[in-house]
């Protein structure tokens, strides 16, 4: 029994450990974080998961679940900025500010934080990279829409890896330049047309930007760059061992709310699942990593009502994707928490708490402000 302590002790922070009574006792603190955002993904859209879907759910995996307030500090009903900065960095901010706190000054976010501790860092989104879901986990401006300012702070920032659209904020720029030269000089590989490396190699930063504006839709022929991406970023952020923070958005569940285009959240919605996919298969793998999946607050309104009698070919009992509103509401968001750390999500709290548990789950310290505060 001492013996098979020891070995326990010993392999601790490096494999799970088998207790010999056929419990898995997984160390408590995480050394990977990936948090997998569905913009505007309401609880009546996981719920498509279970009604809309031939596979098995991946939601099914979480075993530890919470709701989130997603209010900001100006408004019930947040935008995307505000609870992303709100999910990033802790704090309760206007809408449209990235990175910063109601006086604009800038805050820290958990990227900061963990490269402290000599993780990598990596952004993938299905908008662009810019846009201000991502933005929020390495950018610090005033206004979501000053994406060519995020695009050369994303170039200076913590990040090592991201993936997404957004090229004309690269190389179709207002003060004329282009990015992407500089962006080699500053030790990222970077490609426009697909997500090809030659080879992983340490110490090398990468960059794939892959639409003038926002991705395809997944209506549009996106195919499988989410899942593909997330795979990517997890080989390249983990290559030699590495901690790593990987946060992936499903950009465009938002856009289909917005549209209140129920096919086209239909299929956002399977494309984001694949991604929790990789994630969760790489987490069970590898059995130090924390997998986080939220969303910043819900878009549409989106309810599974029964479909109506008079639409054509309808059947009895089925289920039609109605919506409320052409912008986004208020209603409490669910947080599903998987591997070590997990424990901490659960609860009902507010979006800022999603920063601080992640933080906490890890053991770091969240920090004053940036060391540039000029940037
Ligand atoms: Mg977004
Ligand atoms: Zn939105």
């Amino acid at each position: 029994m001492i013996r098979i302590i020891t070995t326990c002790l010993l392999l601790t922070g490096f494999f799970a450990c088998n207790t010999g009574n056929g419990e898995t006792q997984q160390p408590e603190q995480p050394s990977n974080i990936i948090f997998l955002i569905g913009d505007g993904m309401g609880l009546s859209v996981v719920s498509t998961s279970y009604y809309f879907s031939d596979q098995p759910s991946p939601f099914d995996s979480f075993n530890h679940i919470g709701l989130i307030n997603t209010s900001s500090a100006t408004h019930k009903i947040t935008d995307s900025a505000a609870s992303g900065t709100a999910l990033a960095a802790g704090k309760k901010t206007y809408n449209g500010a990235i990175g910063v706190d109601t006086s604009k000054t800038e805050i820290r976010n958990i990227t900061e934080v963990v490269s402290d501790l000599g993780w990598n860092t990596g952004v993938v989104a299905t908008s662009s990279v810019t846009h201000a879901t991502p933005a929020s986990f390495y950018a610090h401006v005033e206004q979501r829409g000053m994406e060519e300012k995020i695009a050369m702070q994303l170039l200076d920032s913590e990040i090592d890896f991201f993936a997404g659209g957004g090229k004309r904020f690269f190389n179709k720029r207002r003060d004329g330049k282009d990015l992407f030269s500089p962006a080699e000089e500053k030790g990222f590989f970077i490609d426009t047309t697909g997500l090809h490396t030659a080879s992983v190699e340490a110490d090398r930063k990468y960059g794939f930007v892959l639409a003038e504006g926002g991705m395809p839709a997944m209506l549009q022929g996106r195919g499988n760059f989410l899942p593909d991406a997330t795979e990517l970023a997890i080989e390249i952020l983990s290559g030699n061992g590495n901690s790593f923070f990987l946060m992936v958005e499903g950009s465009q569940i938002d856009w289909a709310g917005h549209a209140n285009d129920a096919e086209y959240l239909l299929a956002e919605m399977r494309d984001f699942e694949d991604a929790i996919r990789v994630a969760l298969d790489f987490a069970q793998k590898n059995g130090n990593t924390l997998v986080v999946v939220s969303a910043d607050h819900e878009t549409g309104g989106a309810t599974l009502s029964a479909a109506s009698e008079t639409m054509e070919d309808s059947e009895p009992n089925q289920l039609a994707i109605t919506f409320s509103t052409g912008g986004h509401s208020a209603t409490l968001i669910p947080v599903f928490a998987y591997g070590p750390g997990s424990d901490l999500f659960t609860g009902i709290y507010q979006n800022t708490e999603i920063f601080h548990r992640m933080v906490r789950s890890v053991g770091a310290e969240e920090g004053s402000s940036p060391e540039n505060p000029e940037n």
